[in-house]
Protein backbone atom coordinates (compact mmCIF):
# COMPACT_ATOMS: atom_id res chain seq x y z
CA UNK A 1 0.00 0.00 0.00
CA UNK A 2 1.49 2.96 -1.39
CA UNK A 3 -0.12 5.20 1.02
CA UNK A 4 0.73 3.32 4.44
CA UNK A 5 2.54 5.15 6.78
CA UNK A 6 3.59 1.54 8.40
CA UNK A 7 4.64 0.14 4.63
CA UNK A 8 6.84 2.98 5.13
CA UNK A 9 8.62 2.22 7.69
CA UNK A 10 8.69 -1.39 6.55
CA UNK A 11 10.28 -0.27 3.34
CA UNK A 12 12.70 2.10 5.24
CA UNK A 13 11.08 4.71 3.14
CA UNK A 14 10.48 6.52 7.36
CA UNK A 15 13.11 6.44 9.79
CA UNK A 16 12.05 4.31 12.92
CA UNK A 17 13.22 3.07 16.34
CA UNK A 18 13.66 -0.28 16.06
CA UNK A 19 13.58 -3.01 18.59
CA UNK A 20 13.48 -6.50 16.39
CA UNK A 21 13.04 -7.12 12.79
CA UNK A 22 12.54 -10.15 10.77
CA UNK A 23 10.89 -11.79 7.19
CA UNK A 24 7.46 -11.85 8.75
CA UNK A 25 7.22 -8.95 11.96
CA UNK A 26 8.64 -5.54 12.28
CA UNK A 27 8.97 -3.55 15.93
CA UNK A 28 9.68 -0.44 16.56
CA UNK A 29 8.77 2.35 19.50
CA UNK A 30 5.59 4.36 19.23
CA UNK A 31 5.88 8.07 17.97
CA UNK A 32 3.99 9.49 20.88
CA UNK A 33 4.26 6.78 23.94
CA UNK A 34 1.61 6.86 25.95
CA UNK A 35 3.20 4.32 28.54
CA UNK A 36 6.94 4.43 29.87
CA UNK A 37 7.98 1.41 27.50
CA UNK A 38 5.43 1.89 24.40
CA UNK A 39 6.17 -0.07 20.77
CA UNK A 40 4.43 -1.75 18.44
CA UNK A 41 4.33 -4.90 16.42
CA UNK A 42 3.37 -4.58 12.82
CA UNK A 43 3.47 -8.03 10.45
CA UNK A 44 4.80 -7.12 7.09
CA UNK A 45 1.69 -8.20 5.08
CA UNK A 46 -0.40 -5.23 4.80
CA UNK A 47 -3.76 -5.98 6.73
CA UNK A 48 -5.59 -2.76 7.47
CA UNK A 49 -7.17 -4.15 10.95
CA UNK A 50 -8.02 -7.05 13.21
CA UNK A 51 -11.16 -7.69 11.78
CA UNK A 52 -9.05 -8.55 8.37
CA UNK A 53 -7.22 -11.30 9.65
CA UNK A 54 -7.36 -14.72 7.72
CA UNK A 55 -6.23 -17.82 8.49
CA UNK A 56 -3.17 -17.69 6.54
CA UNK A 57 -2.42 -15.22 9.42
CA UNK A 58 -2.38 -16.87 12.10
CA UNK A 59 1.14 -17.82 12.35
CA UNK A 60 2.33 -14.23 12.23
CA UNK A 61 -0.41 -12.69 14.39
CA UNK A 62 0.61 -15.80 16.81
CA UNK A 63 4.54 -14.30 16.46
CA UNK A 64 3.50 -11.12 17.77
CA UNK A 65 2.64 -12.09 21.38
CA UNK A 66 5.96 -14.74 21.61
CA UNK A 67 8.08 -11.38 19.93
CA UNK A 68 6.57 -8.97 22.38
CA UNK A 69 6.89 -11.11 25.28
CA UNK A 70 10.61 -11.10 24.24
CA UNK A 71 10.68 -7.40 23.45
CA UNK A 72 9.40 -6.25 27.07
CA UNK A 73 11.98 -8.72 28.77
CA UNK A 74 14.46 -6.40 26.53
CA UNK A 75 13.07 -3.74 27.78
CA UNK A 76 13.14 -4.44 31.22
CA UNK A 77 8.87 -4.74 31.65
CA UNK A 78 8.58 -8.51 31.62
CA UNK A 79 5.57 -8.75 33.89
CA UNK A 80 4.07 -5.72 33.43
CA UNK A 81 2.94 -4.68 29.78
CA UNK A 82 -0.87 -3.79 28.55
CA UNK A 83 -1.66 -5.52 25.33
CA UNK A 84 -3.68 -3.64 23.00
CA UNK A 85 -5.33 -3.71 19.41
CA UNK A 86 -7.81 -1.11 18.15
CA UNK A 87 -9.96 -2.47 15.56
CA UNK A 88 -11.62 0.73 13.48
CA UNK A 89 -11.37 4.67 13.72
CA UNK A 90 -14.24 4.79 16.10
CA UNK A 91 -12.03 2.39 18.71
CA UNK A 92 -8.89 4.90 17.87
CA UNK A 93 -7.14 3.28 15.63
CA UNK A 94 -5.32 5.68 13.23
CA UNK A 95 -3.00 3.89 11.16
CA UNK A 96 -4.96 1.61 8.99
CA UNK A 97 -1.89 -1.10 8.95
CA UNK A 98 -2.80 -3.85 11.56
CA UNK A 99 -0.47 -3.46 14.79
CA UNK A 100 -0.15 -4.38 18.53
CA UNK A 101 0.79 -2.09 21.29
CA UNK A 102 2.64 -2.87 23.71
CA UNK A 103 2.06 -0.44 26.90
CA UNK A 104 4.59 -1.12 29.47
CA UNK A 105 5.91 0.18 32.45
CA UNK A 106 2.48 2.01 34.03
CA UNK A 107 0.45 0.35 37.25
CA UNK A 108 -2.72 -0.19 36.78
CA UNK A 109 -3.08 1.12 32.98
CA UNK A 110 -6.72 0.66 32.49
CA UNK A 111 -8.20 2.99 30.86
CA UNK A 112 -5.14 4.28 28.39
P1 LIG B 1 -3.62 3.32 16.42
O1 LIG B 1 -4.31 4.53 17.01
O2 LIG B 1 -3.85 3.22 14.94
O3 LIG B 1 -3.95 2.04 17.16
O4 LIG B 1 -2.10 3.52 16.69
C1 LIG B 1 -1.23 4.11 15.80
C2 LIG B 1 0.03 4.42 16.57
O5 LIG B 1 1.06 4.67 15.64
C3 LIG B 1 -0.10 5.66 17.45
O6 LIG B 1 0.18 5.30 18.80
C4 LIG B 1 0.93 6.63 16.87
O7 LIG B 1 1.61 7.36 17.87
C5 LIG B 1 1.88 5.71 16.12
N1 LIG B 1 2.49 6.31 14.96
C6 LIG B 1 1.87 7.01 13.98
N2 LIG B 1 2.75 7.41 13.03
C7 LIG B 1 3.96 6.93 13.43
C8 LIG B 1 5.28 6.99 12.87
O8 LIG B 1 5.52 7.58 11.82
N3 LIG B 1 6.28 6.39 13.57
C9 LIG B 1 6.05 5.72 14.74
N4 LIG B 1 7.12 5.16 15.33
N5 LIG B 1 4.82 5.63 15.29
C10 LIG B 1 3.80 6.23 14.65
ZN1 LIG C 1 0.64 -0.99 5.25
Amino acid sequence: MSDCIFCKIIAGEIPSDKLYEDDEIIVFRDINPQAPVHFLLVPKKHIAMPKDVSANDDKVMGKLFRVAAQVAAAENVADNYRIVLNNGAKSGQEVFHIHMHILGGKEKPWPI
